[in-house]
């Protein structure tokens, strides 16, 4: 089955609005088994929107269209969608008495221009809009569905859930996802290939972000894949849906406590694991020591380790970590100090350079990463690895 969906709105084009429809309308069509083929954005433009469709209706099985239901000039694509599929345009009575009604109780007199949203094609079916004036269409042509939606997310969003999904059938997608930490992504796919090697059919897909690499199988045979992967990336998972890092550590934490000694990262460890509802009961302190005389005041640092080592040295992640932890009585913390960038580097410690602590009950561990990143990405990537350090440990 060949999906398409048109996006239409030079805003989209002009980069003034992001595309929400797509994601949005990406994974209710999953939930019928169903995915987007083909996209295309397009601006308020006569010719691309009779070229687009022209050419959708040639491919597809269904065809979504979005915006340009208004009653403004611009909004063409009512009329357009008549022209190509040469189906006249006729006043619907009963929808031109909704949007009078609509305008009545508002207490103003409906405009003339915005009786062209009570136009409707030869044929079609009038899809109720009770969020805007604008009614959506959905037209059966040649053996092909094709849907027009109006622009505004907030009247596209119940149309499609209330008329549309309803209209179509089939099984969800089955899509997992396997979210890994401190791996390349060539690693992850060195680790997860030969394991799937002789499941066919199986489509298989890879997504690299800072700090984090998704593994995604998607098709009928993605149960019997699920076990291999988890069984192939083992402990380098991190999540398997929406858990976030610091979710996972929170949970990982319960009825244990965590300190943060942080420098380059500026607080972000901190943050991040206070974004999650309830880290209270878990997270005690988090020292931000910018400074060498913050890091010996606060976190107990020895100024002969600072002066011998640098700020930025192995000794000195190891003070931080093993200072917060015993200045707050926590059972762990977590210390990072580097060298963020664009400027600070040397010859003998160059920009990126960063040594990440773990003070645990019965050890300190410290990372050196040599990074190559902007300096909030940097960051980030920092915070993911000294939590992802945290989680290893929580679970091992
Ligand atoms: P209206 O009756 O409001 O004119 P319409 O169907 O003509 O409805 P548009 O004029 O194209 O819709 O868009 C209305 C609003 O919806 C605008 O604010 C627009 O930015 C927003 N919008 C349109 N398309 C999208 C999209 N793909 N993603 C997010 N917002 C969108
Ligand atoms: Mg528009």
């Amino acid at each position: 089955m060949c999906v398409e969906l048109i996006n239409t709105g030079t805003e989209l084009l002009l980069g003034f609005t992001q595309n929400t429809h797509l994601p949005y309308l990406a994974a209710q069509l999953a939930t019928r088994g169903l995915r987007i083929t083909r996209q295309t954005t397009i601006g308020d433009d006569p010719a691309e929107m009779r070229a687009t469709l022209t050419a959708a209706i040639q491919r597809a099985d269904l065809i979504l269209v979005t915006g340009g239901l208004g009653p403004t000039s611009d909004d063409i694509t009512r009329d357009i969608v008549a022209e190509v599929l040469q189906r006249p345009l006729r006043l619907d009575n009963a929808v031109a008495e909704t949007i009078r009604e609509r305008f009545r109780k508002r207490g103003r007199e409906m405009p003339k221009t915005n009786l062209v949203q009570a136009m409707v094609p030869e044929g079609a079916t009038v899809l109720p809009n009770p969020n805007g004036t604008a009614p959506g269409l959905a037209i059966e042509h040649a053996g092909k569905n094709i849907f027009l939606l109006p622009g505004p997310p907030r009247e596209l969003r119940p149309m499609f859930e209330t008329y549309v999904l309803p209209r179509l059938s089939g099984a969800p997608v089955d899509c997992r996802i396997f979210r890994t930490a401190s791996l390349p992504e060539s690693q992850v796919e060195q680790l997860v290939a030969p394991a799937l090697a002789d499941l066919t059919g199986l489509e298989l897909g890879y997504c690299a972000r800072p700090g984090e690499v998704e593994v995604r199988i998607i098709g009928p045979r993605a149960a019997e894949a699920e076990p291999r992967v988890l069984a192939a990336l083992g402990a380098h998972i991190f999540s398997t849906g929406h858990e976030r890092m610091e979710d996972v550590v929170i949970r990982g934490l319960a009825g244990k406590t965590i300190a943060t000694a942080e420098s380059c990262t500026g607080g972000l460890i901190a943050n991040r694991l206070t974004n999650v509802p309830g880290s209270s009961a878990v997270f005690l302190a988090g020292y931000v020591t910018y400074s060498n005389a913050a890091k010996i005041r606060d976190l107990g640092v020895r100024e002969e380790t600072l002066k011998k080592f640098g700020a930025v040295s192995e000794k000195v992640a190891r003070e931080m970590a093993e200072g917060a932890r015993q200045r707050a009585g926590t059972d762990y913390a977590l210390s990072a100090t580097g060298i963020a960038g664009p400027t600070g580097g040397t010859a003998e410690k160059p920009v990126g350079l960063v040594y990440i602590g773990l003070a645990t009950p019965t050890s300190t561990h410290v990372q050196r990463h040599t990074l190559g990143f902007d300096r909030e990405t940097f960051k980030f990537f920092v915070s993911q690895t000294a939590l992802d350090m945290l989680r290893r440990e929580l679970f091992s």
